[in-house]
């Protein structure tokens, strides 16, 4: 059976853990689909259309991996999408404790076929959050080497336009 993975944000930017989370994942399934939710009561620095388009090019060197989105219920889009895993990053004690909750609700909702698999962050990543690069990066703060190149360019270009 061809295993079809869905790794799930806001990627709101993409940041360098979750792209160690999609190589990684990349390498241990046949395909993989990074899932954008979108959430339009969530204020985001970049419409879903951009993230999308940016997603897509910082990945474009995978072959396996393709970009979607959608909105409402993870289930809903799991089970009508065939996948049959679910991948999630895990960075300590406080994600393991939201993601267990999250992912025992979703073991009832989601089909026979799914799991939900974690991957431990590579430790350079641990404390990096996509909330975390935007408040570094609106007050002026060095944020290279954590966010693709593309993506800390069109950051620098919204921040231009705010000033
Ligand atoms: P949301 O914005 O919906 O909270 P995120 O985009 O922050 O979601 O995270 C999506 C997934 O990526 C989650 O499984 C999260 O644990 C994981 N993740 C986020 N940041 C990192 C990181 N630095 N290293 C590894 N995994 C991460």
């Amino acid at each position: 059976m061809k295993t079809r993975a869905l790794y799930t944000g806001s990627f709101d930017p993409l940041t360098n853990g979750h792209m160690n989370i999609i190589t990684r994942a990349s390498k241990l399934y046949d395909e993989l689909t990074v899932g954008i939710i979108a959430n339009p009561s969530k204020k985001a620095l970049f419409p879903i259309e951009e993230r999308e388009i940016m997603i897509a090019e910082a990945l474009s060197c995978l072959g396996n991996v393709k970009v979607d989105h959608f909105s409402g219920l993870l289930a809903d889009f799991v089970n009508s999408h065939g996948f049959n895993v679910v991948v999630r990053g895990l960075r300590g004690a406080t994600d393991f404790d939201y993601e267990i909750q999250m992912a025992q609700m979703n073991a009832r909702l989601f089909n026979d076929q799914v799991e939900t698999v974690f991957l431990m962050t590579d430790p350079q990543y641990s404390f990096l959050s996509s909330s975390m690069v935007k408040e570094v990066h609106s007050l002026g703060g060095c944020i290279d080497g954590l966010v693709p190149e593309a993506i800390l360019k069109r950051m620098d270009e919204v921040l231009q336009k705010q000033a």
